[in-house]
This record gives C-alpha cells, sequence and structure tokens, in this order.
C-alpha cells in the first residue's frame, strides 16, 4: 500500500476519536501558511529521516508532521495528543531539511508550531521543564555538583545496583536502567582558566563557550579545544556565561531561551574577538540568536553582532595554523577513523568541511611525522543522519532513539572504524552508549578536539 494512503487511513482514525483534549495552543495564524504550503509532498525527504526509516511510518516522516502541522493550523483548534507525539518524536534533526529540492524550511515550521504544542502539555510537566531549562541549567555550579554526584553513583556502581533492580521488576528501576545506560563515565571537573595563552607570539584573541552540559560532562573535550585554540598562538579567555538555551528553544519555552539569549549577549558584548564553541548544538542556537530576538528592538543590533563572532571549534581551528613543532610530533593511535557529522553541525550550521580539513590536515601530519600513514579516514555511510541523540531526545523517547541508535551503529559497523570523532556532547553521548552496546571490536567515541589534541601531544599531566 502506498505510504500516503496508510498516513490518510491513520490520520482519519486520529481524526475520527477527536481526541481534542487540550485546552489551548489552537494554531490559526501560529505559523506562516506560506511555509506549510511550500511543501508539495513530494517525499524524497522521506529517507533522509531517521524517525521515519526507524518506524516506518508517515506521521513519524517530515511530509507527514508537515501535514498534520497544516491540519492543525487549518482547523483552528487545539492540537490533537496524538498530532502532539508526533511532532514530539521529531527529533529536530533537520535532515530533511537538507534533503528536500523544493527549499522547505522545516525549522522554521517547527520553531513556529513549538510553543502553541508545549501549551498543550500537562502544567506539572512544563512546571518541571521550566525549572530545568531556567533554574539548573544557567546554574554551572549547581550542575558540577550534580555531576560529582554521578561520579560518586558511577564509582559506586550504581548502574549493576539499577539493573539488578530492574531484574527484580522494582517499579521504574526498567525505565531508569535505560536512560542511566546513556550516562557518559563523569570525568572530574576542573575549571577552565578564565585567561590562558602559550608562550610565543600572540597572533589574537579568543572568547570561548563552554556550554552547560559540555562544561559538567565533557570538560575534558573543552580543555582540549582551548589548547588548541592556544596552540595556534591565541590568547583565550572565558567570560562568565549562562546555558545558550538551545534545549529551552527546542522545548517551545521561548521566553526562557530569549532570557538566557541576553545573559550571553551581555556577557560577551565587550569582549574582543571571536566566540568559539565545541558543542555543536549551543553554536546552532548561538548563531539563531538574532532571529530569536527579532522582535526585540533593543536587542538586535547587539544580538547580530554577537551571531557575527560566533563559530564552531572545527571553523575557527582550520582557519588558523598549528606551529610546525606542533604539527611534526602528529600520531594517532587508532587505525581506522570515521567522522559522525553532528546534525546541529551539519544541518543546522551548514558546517561540514572544516571538520573533515582537520582530518585530512592531519593525516598529512602523521605522515610528514612518521614517514607514513599510521591511520585511515574511513567513509561513514550515512554521516549525517542523526544518531537519536537530539539534545533531550534519548530521555524523553528512549525507544524511538534507541531504533535510530541502531541503524547508526550498524553504519559504524560496516565502515570497520575503531574510532568515531564528533562535535557535539549529545551526539558523543549517545554514540558512546551505542558502542558499549555493541559486540564484536571495541569502538571508541572522541570528540574531534580530543583526537587533535592527543595526536598533537598539547595535553599535559597537569591539564
Ligand atoms: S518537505 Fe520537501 S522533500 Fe519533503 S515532502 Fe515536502 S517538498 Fe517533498
Ligand atoms: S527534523 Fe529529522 S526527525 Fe524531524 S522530520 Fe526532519 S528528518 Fe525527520
Amino acid at each position: 500500500m502506498f505510504a500516503w494512503q496508510t498516513f490518510e487511513q491513520e490520520e482519519a482514525m486520529v481524526e475520527n476519536k477527536a481526541m481534542n483534549d487540550a485546552q489551548s495552543g489552537q494554531a490559526k495564524g501560529l505559523i506562516d501558511q506560506e511555509l506549510l504550503d511550500a511543501c508539495i509532498h513530494c517525499g524524497l525527504c522521506l529517507p533522509a529521516c531517521p524517525t521515519y526509516l526507524a518506524t516506518g511510518r508517515e506521521t513519524e516522516s517530515p511530509r507527514g508532521r508537515i501535514y498534520l502541522i497544516n491540519q492543525w493550523q487549518q482547523s483552528g483548534r487545539a492540537p490533537q495528543s496524538r498530532m502532539v507525539e508526533h511532532i514530539d518524536s521529531c527529533l529536530g534533526c533537520l535532515g530533511c531539511q537538507t534533503a528536500c529540492p523544493s527549499g522547505v524550511q522545516y525549522e522554521k515550521i517547527l520553531d513556529q508550531a513549538r510553543p502553541g504544542l508545549t501549551k498543550t502539555k500537562p502544567m506539572w510537566k512544563r512546571q518541571i521543564s521550566r525549572f530545568l531549562f531556567a533554574k539548573v541549567l544557567p546554574d554551572y555550579n549547581l550542575l558540577r555538583r550534580l555531576s560529582r554526584l554521578l561520579r560518586i553513583w558511577q564509582h559506586l556502581k550504581g548502574r549493576a545496583f539499577l539493573e539488578v533492580l530492574a531484574k527484580i521488576k522494582f517499579p521504574f528501576a526498567g525505565k531508569v536502567a535505560v536512560l542511566e545506560a546513556f550516562l557518559p563515565p563523569v570525568p572530574q571537573f576542573q575549571p577552565l582558566p578564565k585567561q590562558s595563552w602559550n608562550v610565543g607570539k600572540k597572533e589574537g584573541k579568543v572568547q570561548f563557550f563552554s556550554g552547560c552540559v559540555m562544561d559538567a560532562l565533557y570538560g575534558p573535550a573543552n580543555h582540549a579545544a582551548v589548547r588548541l585554540i592556544r596552540a595556534q598562538g591565541q590568547v583565550v579567555e572565558v567570560a562568565e556565561q549562562t546555558c545558550c538555551g538551545a534545549l529551552a528553544y527546542h522545548a517551545g519555552e521561548v521566553d526562557i531561551a530569549k532570557q538566557l539569549a541576553k545573559g550571553n549577549i551581555a556577557a560577551f558584548t565587550d569582549k574582543e574577538g571571536p566566540i568559539v564553541v565545541a558543542s555543536a548544538g549551543c553554536g546552532a542556537i548561538l548563531k539563531e540568536y538574532d532571529q530569536l530576538l527579532a522582535k526585540e528592538s533593543d536587542w538586535q543590533q547587539k544580538a547580530k553582532q554577537f551571531v557575527s563572532r560566533v563559530q564552531d571549534i572545527s571553523e575557527f581551528l582550520s582557519e588558523h595554523v598549528f606551529p610546525e613543532h606542533v604539527r611534526r610530533r602528529a600520531r594517532v593511535a587508532a587505525p581506522k577513523v570515521a567522522y559522525h557529522a553532528a546534525c546541529h553541525l551539519a544541518h543546522a550550521q551548514h558546517v561540514r568541511r572544516p571538520p573533515e580539513k582537520l582530518l585530512n590536515q592531519l593525516l598529512d601530519d602523521v605522515k610528514e611525522a612518521s614517514g607514513k600513514p599510521s591511520f585511515a579516514l574511513v567513509p561513514l555511510i550515512d554521516a549525517e543522519h542523526c544518531c537519536g541523540s537530539a539534545g533531550i531526545f534519548n530521555i524523553l523517547h528512549p525507544e524511538l532513539s534507541l531504533a535510530v541508535l541502531k541503524a547508526k551503529m550498524a553504519r559504524i559497523k560496516e565502515s570497520g572504524a575503531d574510532l568515531v570523532v564528533t562535535g557535539n556532547p549529545g551526539c558523543l553521548m549517545q554514540l558512546a552508549a551505542g558502542a558499549r552496546q555493541t559486540p564484536g571490536k571495541p569502538i571508541q567515541v572522541m570528540h574531534l578536539v580530543e583526537l587533535l589534541d592527543e595526536a598533537y601531544g598539547l595535553a599535559k599531566p597537569d591539564d
């Protein structure tokens, strides 16, 4: 049966049930009709959609979701709960936007729809999310304390304890164990230096954006990024800053995202140099602060200036050079390295060449330094397909997230890679969890900057 018919039938069923149980969130005029009308239902985006590939359901595809949002907009009524679920199950990876030959701006559709959909959620759920976005994530000291607790939990073998509870069917233990399995080994927190540089000529100044999750769970990657920037002759500064607001924004809590954006703009306005970030998820929203604050005339100019300064770490490093003495010591231990393109880097920021350029440069440097290639860059099929992490998607939709991850891990296995590098904390967490659960040859997962830092021998024991 043609997939569209399946969708029509399913949709008719949903309509008939008239699950119009939400009290608010009417969509009339909420979404620019032009954006929705741009979709010609050709379906060419379907093979790029991880949730469609994992479920085979039209309602979990971009075409289906656009159709549902359009129906909602046309109806002028509150959205039905089934419809909200279908939109919620979208990773927001934007693979469809890249694939669409008609230029459908799926991100804008989603951004305009989400606040209305969020209003239909139970108040208690929203209050918890809002507390998390507004009070927990921006409080870096609290996050560091929480990461310390997680370290203790891991040290005490909490995972094994949870698995025992899950086996005896202790309430919720199974669900918590699934979520806990995503957690990486939590590193000991080491603060980034407020200002640092290497001995020698100073080429310029860089402002480093640390990110909240990166800071608490992937501190070593941030330290590696700072060392790499310093090795290129820059003075690196780490200003007092706050959470980027991406998670709040993607959950439809736009007011919180705007507050956080203003906090960061204020924090960096008087500081000199580009704003460099090693978390693709943060970078994507930092580059959209001008759109987020488009209707706030007092902030427009400052937001535009801020956005013009933001660079992903791969963009910055690939535009500058490592000194000869650093390049001469290039070594890579893993025989086969693959690159997974984080959605927020490839699809949202359109940053594709810089990570490749850095990896190819490393390959050349290793050849030059040792006289022979010590590692191979292996192609990863569907490298730009989402891994299923997508912010907190793996927490909210663990089953679908695992199905998407399974497809990604199968591709990684096919590639034969011993090491996968990427540029986003969510991907690091998701892929590492996938690697732990994949039988056969061990697969290591690292941030691209950790590979470069290690390869160029920049880490010192006290760093
Ligand atoms: S989003 Fe683009 S590719 Fe997908 S169905 Fe619509 S027009 Fe076709
Ligand atoms: S954003 Fe990703 S998951 Fe959502 S519809 Fe597009 S391709 Fe599918």
